[in-house]
């Protein structure tokens, strides 16, 4: 496939869309418009969310003990449910690593940053290296966050603690809610992400997910266990919304399977006739630049408060211009000595 058609390549090497990043999903304009909701409504479902929500459901319906079992905290069934998640986290994860970073099967095509994580050691890593500390903390930290809180809460609805909607009486509530999952995922996301980016718990939680300037599939979950525990509570969020369990799992994979699309490293996958596209780019700039995307326009919150980077030469301006301020800012604030 040429990438030369839908981007460019700076004098560094570095690879970008043409189209500007939208930072503003179009179920916010105004007056509604219903047309261009409608010609985006497949972009926010595939493939990534329909995925999750499939599998998602698969989990409920297949991998899920019986309610007995989850009446009572065990290790008999919350190992297995590690298991389980690690085995799928290893193949999904793998599956782009293994094509995109590990036998190179399209080079640098639709690669932002021509470079390549393990052709560069760095003392920043664990034993100096960015995939062998992103693997660790994906399985040691991530995974098993991820599954206590899939524990914690599927044995919450099993006691009959919260509300379990049936969706024979309940499934227009239902349907609403599980369209609304990626929307309060990444409304969720906005806030933790802003919040772990105030400097005393940057330096102290998320540099570690940072260290990654050039990330892989697997800086995807390569995070400090804090960050973990903030980004998984949002399955909570299904205790306190009236819900079911299978919408909870859509949300923890939204999570957990759905850190990968921001962190592949690469605009598109060369899969079938048109290849699929991974909507990376945004995401892409916030490990590049730290300060802009923090979201990814779903909730337009980078929008409103000015700091969405849209990919383009007016978009660096911007992005450049907002630095500059805060420096003299900063320096006002500092007493002379
Ligand atoms: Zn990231
Ligand atoms: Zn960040």
């Amino acid at each position: 496939m040429d990438d030369t058609l839908s981007g460019t390549r700076n004098k560094r090497g570095e690879w970008k869309p043409n189209e500007p990043l939208s930072g503003v999903a179009p179920i916010y304009a105004m007056p509604p418009q219903p047309l261009r909701v409608l010609r985006w409504l497949p972009e926010y479902l595939l493939p990534w969310n329909l995925a999750f929500a499939v599998s998602g459901l698969a989990w409920w319906l297949f991998l899920t003990p019986p309610l007995e079992t989850l009446e009572t905290l065990d290790w008999r069934w919350i190992l297995p449910m590690y298991a389980v998640n690690a085995a799928a986290v290893f193949l999904f994860y793998g599956a782009f690593e293994l094509r995109l970073y590990i036998t190179r099967a399209q080079g640098n095509r639709f690669k932002y940053n021509p470079k390549f994580p393990a052709d560069e050691k760095s003392d920043v890593f664990w034993f100096g290296n960015q995939v062998t500390e992103s693997i660790l903390r994906t399985f040691l930290s991530g995974v098993t966050v991820w599954t206590l809180v899939q524990a914690l809460c599927l044995w919450v609805f099993a006691n009959g603690w919260v509300p379990w909607l049936p969706w024979t009486d309940n499934w227009v509530w239902l349907a609403v809610l599980t369209v609304l999952v990626p929307v309060i995922h990444e409304g969720h996301f906005y806030l933790v992400h802003r919040l772990i980016h105030v400097p005393v718990l940057y330096r102290w939680i998320h540099s570690v997910h940072h260290n990654s300037v050039n990330p892989t599939p697997w800086s995807s979950l390569s995070m400090h266990t804090v960050e973990h525990i903030l980004y998984f509570a949002v399955g909570f969020y299904y205790l306190l919304i009236p819900s079911h369990p299978f919408i909870l799992l859509f949300a923890l994979h939204r999570a957990g399977f759905g850190a990968i699309p921001g962190h592949v490293g690469f605009d598109k996958v060369e899969l079938g006739a048109g290849g699929m596209d991974t909507h990376a780019y945004g995401h892409y700039l916030h490990h590049k630049y730290f300060e802009v995307n923090y979201g990814d326009g779903i909730v337009p919150l980078d929008a409103v408060f000015g700091t969405w980077h849209d990919g383009t030469e007016e978009g660096e301006r911007r992005m450049k211009e907002r630095f500059r301020k805060k420096k003299e800012r900063m320096k006002a604030a500092t007493p002379a000595s």
